[in-house]
C-alpha cells in the first residue's frame, strides 16, 4: 500500500546517495543511448552531455563525414567517456532504424533514444506555396522517423527486459503557437510528433517505458542560421519575440534531455518540455 511505496522512494534514495558518494559516475551511468541527429546542433551537444554523465552513446546521423567530424568532438571534450560510437542512418528508412536498434543488444540493449533527427525545408511555405514533395519528405523523415524510433524502442524494452527506459523526440515551440512566417509542413510535422508521443506515454506507462518531447524555440544552430543567413530584417522579425532578446542555445536544449533521459526525471511523462526562454509565454516582450 501507500507505506510501502514511500518506503521504496526512500530505499532509492538512499541507494541514489551511495553511489555518489562511492564514485560520481553520472547522472546517465550504465545507460545505453541512441542519438539520431547526433552529428549536428541539439543532437551533438545532446551526446557531449551523455558522455560527460557515463551513457554509452551511439550517434545516429544521415551526414558520415558530419558524424565523423562530432565523434572526435565529443572525444576531445570527454576524453574519459565510456563508449561513444557512430552509424549512419536515415530515419526515415525503417531497415535502417531497426537494425541500429537492434544493435545495441550487443551492448545489453537500449534504454534511452533521442529521436531528434528533423529537416525544416527551404520550399516549405504556407498551404499555398507548399509543394507536395516536401510536404511528403518533411512528413517522412519528422513524423515518420520518429515513429520508426519509438517503434523499434519498445520491440527492443521488450526483447531485453526493460523498465526504466526513457524515449524523448524534438517537436518545437511551433507544435504549440502558430507562427505567421509560415512552414505548413514542418509544422505540421511536430504537432504530429506532440501527439503521438503524448499518447505513447499513456499506452507504456505501466511498463515503465516514459515518452516525453522537447519544445525548443529557435535556436542558433546550422538548421535556422543557415536558413536566415545575413538577413537582418528576417532575424530581428524573430527575435523580437524572444523575452530573452535572444535565440536559445543547442546545449541549453541538451540540458533538458539529460533530465529527461535520467531517473531524476522518473515520474515525468508524457511532458511537453519547452525550452524557450519564455517565448511562448509572453504577450509583449521588454525593450
Ligand atoms: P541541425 O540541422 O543542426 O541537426 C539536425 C541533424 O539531423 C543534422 O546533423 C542532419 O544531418 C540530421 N538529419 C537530417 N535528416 C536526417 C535523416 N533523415 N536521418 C538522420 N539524420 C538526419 O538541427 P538542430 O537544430 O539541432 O535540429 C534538431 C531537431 O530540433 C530537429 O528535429 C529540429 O526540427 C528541431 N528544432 C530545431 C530548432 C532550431 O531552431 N534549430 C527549433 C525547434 C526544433
Amino acid at each position: 500500500g501507500e507505506d510501502e511505496r514511500c518506503d521504496d522512494v526512500l530505499v532509492q534514495s538512499n541507494r541514489g546517495e551511495a553511489a555518489m558518494s562511492t564514485a560520481t559516475k553520472g547522472r546517465l551511468a550504465g545507460k545505453n543511448a541512441i542519438i539520431t541527429g547526433g552529428a549536428g546542433g541539439i543532437g551533438l551537444e545532446t551526446s557531449i552531455l551523455f558522455a560527460n554523465e557515463g551513457a554509452n552513446v551511439l550517434m545516429a546521423d544521415i551526414s558520415g563525414p558530419a558524424l565523423e567530424k562530432a565523434k572526435a568532438k565529443v572525444l576531445q571534450l570527454v576524453p574519459n567517456a565510456s563508449k561513444v560510437e557512430t552509424t549512419i542512418c536515415d530515419v526515415s528508412k525503417e531497415d535502417q532504424v531497426k537494425s541500429m536498434i537492434e544493435s545495441l543488444d550487443a551492448w545489453g540493449g537500449l534504454d534511452v533514444i533521442f529521436n531528434n533527427a528533423g529537416i525544416m525545408h527551404a520550399q516549405d511555405d504556407d498551404a499555398v506555396g507548399t509543394p507536395e514533395a516536401i510536404w511528403d519528405l518533411t512528413m517522412s523523415i519528422n513524423v515518420k522517423g520518429v515513429w520508426f524510433g519509438c517503434k523499434h524502442a519498445v520491440e527492443s524494452f521488450r526483447r531485453n527486459k526493460k523498465n526504466k527506459t526513457s524515449v524523448i523526440n524534438t517537436a518545437s515551440v511551433v507544435a504549440l503557437v502558430g507562427s505567421a512566417t509560415p512552414q505548413l509542413a514542418y509544422t505540421a510535422s511536430k504537432g504530429a510528433v506532440l501527439a503521438l508521443t503524448r499518447e505513447l506515454a499513456i499506452v507504456h506507462a505501466r511498463d515503465g517505458y516514459r515518452f516525453n518531447n522537447l519544445c525548443p524555440a529557435p535556436l542558433n544552430t546550422p538548421l535556422l542560421q543557415d536558413w536566415l543567413g545575413d538577413d537582418k530584417p528576417k532575424r530581428a522579425r524573430r527575435e523580437i519575440h524572444f523575452p530573452t532578446g535572444r535565440f536559445g542555445e543547442a546545449v541549453e536544449q541538451a540540458q533538458a534531455v539529460l533530465f529527461l533521459a535520467s531517473d531524476e526525471a522518473s515520474f515525468v511523462n508524457g511532458h511537453d518540455m519547452v525550452v524557450d526562454g519564455g517565448m511562448t509565454k509572453a504577450y509583449v516582450t521588454p525593450e
